[in-house]
Order: structure tokens, then C-alpha cells, then sequence
């Protein structure tokens, strides 16, 4: 199978939506092991993933009233 199959898979689990039918979260690891490419892409979708979330968490303003009790 190509990295294109498995690249998806990484962007699906990174985003927290189930993995395309085609790829097993076991067949997804054995090829993050091993194919090096992928794995730094991997990485790369995680950190831009975690900085998105913290920028969003930054926008959210400081003076909103919190949610009524
Ligand atoms: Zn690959």
C-alpha cells in the first residue's frame, strides 16, 4: 500500500475521526515504524495540530463570563 493510504489514516487519527476503512490502526503503526518519511509527517500533523489547539484556546477571550452554574 502507498504512503498516500497511510498519510490519511495519520491525518484522520490526528484529527480525532475514525481511520479510513482501508488502513488498521495496527497496519498504521507497523508503518510508522518503519517508513521514515511518514513517521516525520506524523510528527509534523501532531505539533501543527497541538499549536492549533493552543491558539484557539488562546482566542477564546479572558473577560467572557464562564458558564452559568
Ligand atoms: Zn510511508
Amino acid at each position: 500500500m502507498s504512503c498516500n493510504h497511510y498519510r490519511a489514516a495519520i491525518s484522520a487519527r490526528a484529527t480525532g475521526t475514525p481511520l479510513p476503512a482501508t488502513v488498521t490502526e495496527q497496519a498504521l503503526d507497523h508503518h510508522l515504524t518503519s517508513c521514515l518519511s511518514c513517521g516525520r509527517w506524523s510528527k509534523h500533523l501532531t505539533t501543527l495540530r497541538a499549536a492549533t489547539d493552543d491558539l484557539l484556546r488562546r482566542r477564546r477571550p479572558a473577560g467572557a463570563p464562564s458558564k452559568p452554574v
